[in-house]
């Protein structure tokens, strides 16, 4: 039965046996990870998915999704319908002076918003936060551009003071400034409007300056949640030039890919950059994987944005519960407001395989993605308990003898 979504629909009489074997072998593991996955922000709803009858097409959407090639496998206009909705809840205002595209991941998009600005801003300076991710340092060195990372608060977000101080030290150049909505380990969000405040109050006008946001994954939750303060809320009107997420973070494709938007003018500018007689393909990927096209484009109109609006809630008030029962329990917790991310002290590696979770520097993080139940965050509390219980912590143990009380 399992075995008719590998074979889609040609439904071929049989795999040699040891194929088949590995193959249910695999999808009986994929299952088990799926059921106690914590550690990572990826959404494992899968919901609504896309018929396994589309599998077995070579779909790539080749080159410039406005542009397109003769390759008629492709959905270059579900993309840019996908896109469109993107636009729309970045607050784009007319898309005219907009593109975007889906690419292979978060991390492809910061390469190609970094490289958009430095098209613009040639001897520019990269700045990103301390708890930027790894990929725009990586973006940096990538494409030659000096980095210079700024300290950020205690909760993750960049530290505006430390970012008007750097500003003099810079010579003058132009700046590319990174900042993120939904920090990697602590799910925090840089104050964006508070940022590029900072970068006018020094003479860095929207002429000597690129913006670029990193929303790998809460440029999909932020949005939908009405009491999150405007300066975090990845708009365009900020003054923000592209925005990128990853599409199996809170999207919820299948596979791991992104999407990127950024103002029309810089993509030009790009094109007009590029001479000679070939023709010109915007994309950093050229080949692009048309089932993540499928994918997203499925997700935002199938689960549309009450859906997101719904998830967003949920994940939200579930991340601050579990914090809470952390903390009862005498745990030592960092939950951001408007995140789904939840830090506190490493535990044991039983643990740490069991939930997936993510570590660095003694800390471990879990998120609370819209397939994450209470049953299954019930279960990490009281194993979490359990371990703290037994550590030879005195803090911690004083601190639940006095819950006990
Ligand atoms: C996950 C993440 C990325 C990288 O996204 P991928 O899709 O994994 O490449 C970039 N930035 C932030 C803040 C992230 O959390």
């Amino acid at each position: 039965m399992s075995h008719a979504l590998f074979l889609g629909r040609f439904n071929r009489p049989s795999l040699p046996d040891y194929i088949e074997e590995r193959l249910l072998e695999t999808e009986c593991r994929m299952e088990a990870a799926h059921q106690t996955h914590l550690g990572y922000p990826y959404n494992l709803t899968l919901d609504p998915p896309v018929p396994a009858a589309l599998s077995p097409f070579l779909i790539n959407n080749l080159g410039d999704p406005y542009g397109g090639s003769t390759y008629g496998a492709n959905v270059h206009e579900l993309e840019r319908e996908a896109m469109a909705w993107l636009m729309r809840l970045w607050g784009a205002g007319n898309s005219q002076n907009f593109w975007g595209s889906v690419g292979a991941s978060g991390t492809e998009g910061n390469i190609w918003g970094l490289h958009l600005g430095r098209e613009a801003f040639p001897d520019a300076v990269v700045l990103h936060s301390a708890d930027a991710h790894c990929s725009v340092p990586k973006a940096a060195r990538l494409l030659r551009i000096d980095a210079v990372p700024v300290s950020s608060t205690p909760s993750g977000e960049i530290d505006l003071q430390a970012l008007a101080d750097v500003l003099p030290g810079l010579g003058g150049r132009p700046v590319i400034m990174v900042l993120t909505c939904g920090t990697t380990m602590k799910g925090a969000h840089d104050d964006i409007a508070g940022a590029i405040a900072v970068l006018e109050a020094a003479g860095l006008g929207p002429d000597r300056r690129f913006v670029h946001v990193d929303g790998a994954l809460s440029a999909m939750v932020v949005p939908f949640l009405p009491d999150a303060p405007d300066g975090i809320r990845p708009m365009f009107d900020h003054g923000i030039d592209s925005i990128s997420t990853s599409g199996h973070k809170m999207i919820g494709a299948p596979m791991p890919c992104g999407a990127m938007v950024a103002r029309k003018v810089h993509v030009d500018r790009m094109a007009r950059a590029v001479t000679g007689s070939l023709p010109h393909d915007p994309t950093l990927m050229g080949s692009r994987n048309g089932h993540a096209v499928l994918a997203m484009w499925a997700r935002f109109f199938g689960h549309g944005h009450q859906g997101f609006a719904r998830d967003a809630q949920t994940c939200t008030q579930r991340a601050q519960w579990l914090a809470g029962q952390l903390r009862r329990a005498g745990a030592d917790v960092l939950c951001n407001p408007h995140s789904l991310t939840v830090v506190f002290d490493q535990p044991d590696d039983d643990l740490v395989q069991r939930y997936q979770l993510a570590c660095q520097n003694g800390r471990a993080r879990a998120v609370v993605m819209p397939n994450v139940t209470t049953a299954l965050l019930r279960n990490f509390v009281a194993d979490y308990s359990d371990w703290l219980d037994c550590q030879p912590r005195a803090a911690a143990a004083l601190t639940r003898l006095a819950c006990h009380a």
